[in-house]
């Protein structure tokens, strides 16, 4: 499969070397050149397959060329050995649990799918040493550290805003080691990812390492992610309901993804965008402008994106068609307080406890339905409520149970390299 860049000015490029570059040289985005449907014949049998076999169907076209056959299905067992529940909140309504991996976040099935593919690279072509950069708002962090900890002949250097992420969060991206870094930025998350922007245009740096990113801008993370909709699709079938998604977004990675799922033939009647205060999509979607601004911090913080990655895929899956773009995908809005409103009214009336991004997904879905009674809705439970231990625990009155894989990441001690501007991060990856 060949890859281009949205800005059409570099050449374009195979799955490889757009998964290692992460961006193009001309700093778009990568989009593959043709996108297959799915015949009818893998949807009329699809609640006979297993995870993985749905998995490598959906992606293998991606990929082909690149990766053997075996080999892609030993990535997507790796990847994919977790489970993904459905579970029923209301008679319209179910929450995904996408948060069953090690890192307790949607995040680990891109991170670990995109390590292994980088790690199969590597060890085919016996290439240079790759270092990861990577800004986290929150989950990124995590999921890469973890996903890419111990594979040879990767680097993973990873910027977060101090005190801008939760405790959790914190520990799971700083206590790994071996190949992993933690440098915390003395900033909000837009300082982060605006310094790893700089350095990928750094020859200083560029001329000395090859530097890829491991944010939902790369394709190796990004288009796992179709996964998601089509194992919920699975579970939901049986239903015979036009099914609705909504997607708590911050980078916007995840519902694009979602909406190259439909592309390739899923049968999902509508997308609904929900955002915290950082609302850029929602004021697209309402206006036809498209405004970037600084994040604002909220209790959903890995949504804390003032400027979405993703957003100009989006509009390429359309192409720039904002009428049937609108038709797709709907987008609303939602302030703290709104939010610790939804996990109290979440937990009434189901007992679930949700977590902040779940409970922003829940809201958006819940204003969706009341236009369309008849339609059955799924908001996407992109983290562990332990991850927000203090939201959670403070707004419903009640103990989270901590589960064992996380006890262990909470003991171990915190290491970081403090830096405070770009000429720090400079100085520290020519060290
Ligand atoms: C990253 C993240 C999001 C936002 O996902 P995008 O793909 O960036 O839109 C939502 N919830 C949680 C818990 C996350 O970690």
């Amino acid at each position: 499969m060949i890859y281009y860049s949205l800005n059409k000015k570099s050449t374009s490029t195979e799955f490889p070397e757009a998964v290692v570059r992460g961006i193009a040289p001309d700093r778009g985005l990568y989009f593959p050149e043709k996108i297959h449907r799915l015949p009818s014949s893998f949807f009329e049998n699809i609640e006979n397959m297993s995870i993985p076999e749905i998995a490598f169907n959906v992606i293998e076209p991606f990929v082909k060329g690149s990766i053997p056959e075996k080999e892609l299905r030993n990535i997507i067992e790796e990847t994919l050995d977790f489970d993904f529940p459905v579970v029923p909140i209301t008679d319209q309504i179910a929450t995904l649990e996408l948060f069953q991996g090690p890192t307790l976040a949607f995040k680990d099935v891109g991170a670990r799918f995109m390590a292994r593919c980088l790690g199969y690279f590597n060890k085919k072509n016996n290439a240079q040493k790759v270092t990861v950069l990577v800004a986290t708002s929150g989950d990124t962090g995590g999921a890469v550290a973890n996903g890419f900890l111990g594979v040879p002949g990767i680097e993973v250097v990873i910027l977060y805003p101090k005190g801008k992420v939760s405790k959790v969060q914190e520990q799971q991206l700083t206590t790994l080691g071996e190949n992993i870094t933690a440098l915390e930025v003395n900033g909000v998350f837009d300082d982060c990812q605006d310094m790893v922007k700089t350095a990928f245009l750094d020859e200083s740096i560029t001329n000395n390492k090859q530097l890829t990113s491991a944010n939902s801008i790369n394709v190796a993370r990004w288009l796992p992610q179709m996964f998601y909709y089509f194992i919920a699709y699975r579970t939901l079938k049986k239903q015979n309901k036009s099914l609705v998604f909504s997607v708590p977004s911050g980078n916007f990675g995840n519902i694009c993804a979602g909406l190259m799922a439909r592309e390739i033939g899923l049968p999902i009647d509508h997308f609904v965008a929900s955002t915290n205060i950082n609302d850029v999509v929602p004021e697209y979607l309402q206006t036809g402008i498209y405004t970037p601004k600084k994040s604002s911090p909220t209790l959903s913080n890995a949504m804390d994106v003032g400027d979405p990655s993703n957003f100009i895929r989006i509009l390429k899956i359309f192409e720039n068609d904002f009428d049937l773009l609108k038709e797709t995908l709907s987008g609303y809005c939602f302030t703290d307080a709104d939010t610790r409103e939804a996990l109290k009214e979440i937990h009434e009336i189901s007992g679930y406890v949700a977590d902040p991004h779940g409970a922003v997904g829940y809201l958006g879905l819940k204003k969706h339905l009341k236009k369309h009674p008849d339609k059955y809705g799924i908001f996407l439970e992109t983290a562990h409520p332990v991850k927000f231990l203090d939201t959670v625990e403070e707004t419903l009155d009640l103990k989270v149970e901590i589960p064992d894989r996380l006890k262990e990441t909470l003991s171990k001690t915190k290491n970081s390299i403090s830096i405070k501007d770009y000429e720090d991060l400079k100085a520290f990856l020519l060290s």
